[in-house]
């Protein structure tokens, strides 16, 4: 691996120091961060708003590096699923997903993009397949601003949300975090706001509060999957490091400084938490916390044994939840479940890559 920098990891102010160190000022690095983002230069030689020597120094010390497509999955105006592999040969995926036209064919102009965090995941949650083999490493700011750029570049599509909901656990990889969430919203990057910047995660609580007072504040969605101690403990084993009253602890400061709705994401698995009696704690919670509630019927995954409940107990249990006055969506529609859940696509390119050697 070459030992210049990808620059699509690099924030204005880092920028702007290292100009600075070679003599430069914050001239230099606004222009450059406008030719990278707004112009999508991917040769520094082009960039003549700056002298020769600062295109020379660029060169020396950075590259612009996109990851490599492997996989496109899904057409035109559907989900597209892109399956990436990073410069040591691991594989990530993203998905591109369009907004679903409103009740009268319009559509709206929302495009947004799942992006992963970590090559795996170290937190193990039992019905999941990024974490089927645990964490082989974090992702650099560059590789998740990258899968971005790709997408931007591979389907001309203007991207206005974002959200943290593909491999890994974002706040357990705070370090790249913090400055790719300043690239996605910084006017000078790819300039999204704050708000449609959604950060998910199984319930990190200290770094909860972390996010919160970060001063760009992006939204929060929380992968509760359980209103119970009784019920996370048995499919989250985060649950027992930062239990469900200390989870609602840090939400709460997290409401107290953002005005965001917090999302409370709610997988139903068949016999594990689909029980209605956690339908009335989850909507008792979720209101207290003035969050809103996305139930997502369980994608299978294969190898393991969860399954998702029928349609009518999901809708039951929507119901129930929406009943006692809570903002709640959920999707039933299928070919959401052609490997829709995060890590499948890549776990499927593992299989192969690992039958074929
Ligand atoms: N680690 C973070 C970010 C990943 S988000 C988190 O857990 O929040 C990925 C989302 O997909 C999480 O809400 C996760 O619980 C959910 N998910 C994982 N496996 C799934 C499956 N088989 N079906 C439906 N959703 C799933
Ligand atoms: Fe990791 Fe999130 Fe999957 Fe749990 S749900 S294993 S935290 S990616």
């Amino acid at each position: 691996m070459s030992a210049k920098q990808n620059i699509l990891g690099v924030t204005r102010d880092d920028l702007t120091d290292f100009f600075t160190q070679h003599g430069g000022s914050a001239f230099h690095a606004k222009e450059v961060m406008e030719a990278v983002y707004r112009n999508e230069q991917r040769d520094f030689s082009k960039i003549t708003a700056i002298t020769e020597r600062y295109r020379a120094l660029l060169e020396e010390h950075f590259t612009i590096a996109l990851p490599k497509i492997v996989k496109v999955q899904g057409s035109e105006d559907t989900t597209r699923k892109y399956l990436f592999q990073l410069e040591d040969g691991r594989y990530i995926e993203s998905v591109l997903i369009p907004a679903t036209p409103l009740e009268d064919g319009t559509r709206s102009e929302r495009m947004t993009v799942c992006v992963s965090s970590q090559v795996g995941c170290a937190y193990g949650c039992k019905f999941c397949a990024s974490g089927l083999d645990g964490l082989t490493r974090n992702l650099t700011s560059a590789e998740i601003i990258s899968q971005l750029v790709a997408i931007r570049e591979h389907s001309g599509r203007h991207i206005t949300n974002v959200v943290f909901m593909g491999m890994g656990e974002p706040l357990a990889n705070f370090k790249n975090l913090n400055p790719a969430l300043d690239i996605i919203t910084g006017h000078w990057g790819l300039h999204l706001a704050p708000r449609s910047v959604t950060v998910s995660t199984s319930g990190l609580v200290p770094m909860i509060r972390k996010l919160a007072e970060r001063e760009n504040q992006v939204s929060l969605a929380i992968s509760l999957h359980g209103a119970t101690n009784e019920v996370r403990d048995k499919i989250m084993p985060v649950n027992a490091k930062w239990d469900v009253d200390e989870l609602f602890d840090a939400l709460h400061y997290f409401a107290s400084t953002n005005n965001q709705r917090i999302t409370l994401e709610y997988i139903l698995i068949k016999g594990i938490n689909d029980d209605l009696e956690q339908a009335r704690i989850l909507a008792e919670k979720a209101k207290k916390l003035g969050g809103f509630v996305n139930l997502i019927p369980y994608n299978t995954v294969e190898g393991l044994e969860w399954e998702r409940p029928s349609d009518a107990h999901c809708k039951l249990f929507r119901d129930t939840v929406k009943g006692l006055g809570v903002m709640t969506t959920m999707r039933l529609e299928k070919g959401h479940d052609i490997d829709a859940a995060c890590g499948q696509l890549r776990l499927k390119e593992m299989k192969k890559t690992a039958a074929e050697a």
